[in-house]
């Protein structure tokens, strides 16, 4: 039942995803409404959205050309099934998204979320070894500290101890990591791309000479790590874990969950980077955010091998009931014409310099031992607190929230990813609010 005198409904039955769910009920933080950068509590206090939600409101709240397209979808074509039958939005939705994939990875499959989109990658992959007569290369290459969502394929590549620990007895049986690459011995303060660091991507040829490369069909990683505390690739590193990839046929899957759709100011990480993978996983900005919705883009060899090496009838045998949803579909379509229209990946990339710069200009504030940017990102390292690793970044969050500024943290990370409609003014409220607060916490 609602409690009337404080916009307060009952808490108990909702037991919350990657939530302290116990801290939480006692002090909630409850979003009412949100427009362009800014969310409304239930109070009526106006919240700039630091994070773009989780990193998928990339153009901003309320975007009224994605209301009326999901509200026209949904009194047209409320559902069609994506098996044995289809809906033209789903084939119109693919070939926008491919049209801004990297060329060559121009078919797509559509999931309801980043972690199914992780599953169907690494099941695509083993479809397509064993459809060219390599069923052996059954083993995976995650990384350290990677995040991947969290379905059993998801945490048993991704590298974050916590979410694999209750599960490990149930984790794929054949997966190996790469070590992450976050040095703060040699990185601290780098502004974009990390110098140190290129090297690491050589790991990869060691574990090939483990467990030889007949045996691995995919190497998964993040190109920019954003959940586990915005890690950046080292100069270098993921050219080498390419080159390593392609010389013994191993796959090579960018999770660009966070990353596509403009967050470093191009459609893709990839593209920004200039390194093309097999396979990227994509939802979030997709869509953003409007409808659940998610995507593999995949080299069109891999899905003409899978499809074509198959006996007559169904070909992959996978899929979700809600792939390629008509209200999904209709908000895709919206957003990317949005993205398009608005030139907003080109934007973030224009804004990128003035918002490092503010980043950076925390550089010497209290308990700073880290800054780090790249496109519209930024993660702020700050010095454990003796014997309670995450309690500072834990207080700056609330702190920032009860003043008008949503953050996420990590561990000891801070990390900020704003929709790409942030203005000037804006990024100077976001660091100077972080700053204030930094500088009283002890
Ligand atoms: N992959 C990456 C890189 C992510 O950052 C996330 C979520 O933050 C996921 C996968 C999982 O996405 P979802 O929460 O939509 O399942």
């Amino acid at each position: 039942m609602k409690d009337k005198a404080s916009n307060i409904p009952d808490l108990s039955s909702l037991w919350m995803p990657f939530t302290a769910n116990r801290k939480f009920k006692q002090h909630p933080r409850l979003l009412a409404s949100a427009k362009g950068m800014y969310y409304t509590d239930v109070d009526g206090k106006q919240i700039l959205d630091s994070t773009s939600g989780l990193w998928c409101v990339n153009a901003g709240h309320g975007r009224q050309e994605i209301i009326d397209a999901i509200s026209r979808q949904t009194s047209t074509l409320d559902y069609a099934p994506g098996f044995q039958m289809g809906h033209p939005g789903a084939f119109q939705a693919a070939a926008a998204v491919a049209a801004i994939m990297p060329k060559g990875l121009d078919r797509i499959f559509f999931t309801n979320s980043g972690s199914e989109s992780v599953d169907t990658a690494l099941k695509i992959a083993l479809a397509y070894h064993r459809s060219r007569g390599e069923g052996q290369r059954t083993r995976f290459i995650g990384r350290e500290r990677g995040y991947h969502g969290v379905g059993f394929g998801g945490i048993s590549v991704g590298g974050i101890t916590p979410n694999r620990k209750a599960y490990s007895g149930a984790l794929l049986p054949s997966v190996d990591h790469l070590s992450h690459t976050h040095d703060l011995e040699h990185n601290a303060f780098s502004r974009g791309q990390p110098a140190w660091g290129g090297h690491l991507a050589d790991q990869l040829e060691e574990l090939v000479n483990l467990h030889d490369a007949s045996t691995i069909a995919a190497v998964i990683v993040e190109p920019m790590a954003g959940s586990a505390g915005v890690l950046l690739p080292p100069k270098g590193y993921l050219e080498r874990l390419r080159a390593i990839t392609e010389k013994h046929g191993i796959l090579l899957i960018f999770d660009e969950v966070i990353t596509a759709f403009g967050r470093l100011g191009a459609a893709t990480a990839s593209e920004f980077f200039g390194v093309t993978p097999d396979l990227i996983t994509l939802a979030k900005g997709i869509s953003n955010a409007s409808v659940p919705c998610g995507a593999v883009a995949i080299r069109r060899e891999i899905h003409d091998s899978v499809i074509d090496s198959a006996a007559d009838g169904i070909e992959l045998f996978h899929g979700y009931t809600y792939s390629g949803h008509p209200l999904a579909m209709a908000a895709v379509l919206a957003t990317l014409g949005i993205y398009e229209r608005d030139k907003l990946f080109a934007r973030a990339h224009k804004l990128a310099p003035r918002f490092e710069a503010a980043a950076h200009a925390l550089r010497g504030t209290r308990h700073v031992v880290d800054i780090r940017n790249l496109g519209l990102v930024a993660g702020i390292e700050l010095a454990s607190r003796p014997g309670a690793p995450g309690a500072r970044t834990a207080e700056a969050f609330q702190t920032c929230f009860d003043r008008g500024v949503l953050l996420r943290y990590t561990g000891d990370t801070i990390a900020v990813s704003p929709p790409l409609i942030i203005e000037e003014d804006q990024i100077d409220q976001l660091f100077g609010t972080i700053k204030s607060v930094l500088e009283k916490l002890d």
